[in-house]
């Protein structure tokens, strides 16, 4: 079940948390991990020597995924490296909280370019390789806070909405070139970008979870292998909460 032996999955922001997460799931399944980070070497270092340990080929490409020509050369390179692409994980992230009155224009478009732009680049540089071979996976990590909002979160809330309907759309574009497109929702999971909540936040956060524990980076990167993988290939245009029941 869930081979992957032979595909090449590019994994955006996986130097670290959820990313990192995935990149070792899908390594653990026989995948050549392609995984794209922003400046932090150190860690990406680390995602791809857990994943070399897993068995797996590994190819760690820095670059800013707001820039198109960034996400236009990842793709170029995991072709060059590995012959093709087969999945893609858009899992580059940011958040710049605060409250609709005090957000700065600075904080609303970085948050837009990193999340959304960067999945639209991401997802257009992926999609005419994948087209040519009729097959592939695109898996974009959303957010519950995508679908219910949340107050200090209007940047971020647009940013992964906006990534739930560019999911349904590509979906629809590339469905009959055998390309499913499905996006995964997390919840609250335990990363760097959780870390910095304040510990009444979290205790408010954790009563509204019926499962009533935060989440961990592997039980998303386990959405994301069935996503990825032969077994859901009658699924697309999905979204997938991960969240302990927290957005139903
Ligand atoms: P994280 O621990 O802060 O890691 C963020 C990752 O994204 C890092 O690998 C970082 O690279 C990379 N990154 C940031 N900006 C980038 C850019 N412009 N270009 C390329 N890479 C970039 O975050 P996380 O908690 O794992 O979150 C991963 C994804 O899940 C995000 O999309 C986030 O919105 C989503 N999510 C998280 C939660 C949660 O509770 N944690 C909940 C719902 C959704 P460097 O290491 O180089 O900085």
């Amino acid at each position: 079940m869930f081979d992957l032996t032979g595909k090449t999955a590019v994994v955006t922001g996986g130097s670290r948390g959820i990313g990192r997460a995935i990149c070792q799931k899908l390594a653990a399944q026989g995948a050549n991990i392609v995984l794209n980070f922003a400046g932090n070497e150190a860690a990406a270092q680390e995602t791809e020597q857990l994943c070399q340990a897993l068995g797996a080929k590994t190819l760690s490409i820095k670059g800013d995924v707001a820039d198109p020509a960034a996400c236009t050369k990842l793709i170029e390179q995991a072709i060059e490296q590995f012959g093709a692409i087969d999945i893609l994980v858009c899992n580059a992230g940011i958040t710049r909280d605060n409250l609709l009155m005090r957000m700065t224009d600075a904080e609303f478009d970085s948050v837009i370019a990193t999340n959304l732009r960067g999945t639209f680049n991401c997802m257009r540089a992926a999609v005419r390789p994948m087209m040519r071979k009729r097959r592939g996976r695109i898996i974009s990590i959303s957010s519950v806070v995508g679908v219910m909002g949340n107050a200090g979160q209007i940047n971020y809330a647009a940013s992964k909405a906006g990534v739930i309907g560019m999911t349904k759309s590509l979906a629809r574009e590339v469905a009959s070139r055998g390309i499913t497109v499905n996006a995964v929702a997390p919840g609250f999971i335990q990363t760097d970008m959780t870390e910095v909540l304040p510990e009444t936040v979290r205790e408010s956060i954790l009563q509204n979870i019926p499962l009533g524990s935060l989440g961990s980076a592997e039980d998303v990167a386990n959405a994301v292998l069935f996503l990825a993988a032969d077994e859901s290939a009658y699924i697309t245009g999905q979204v997938l909460g991960v969240d302990g029941g927290m957005g139903m």
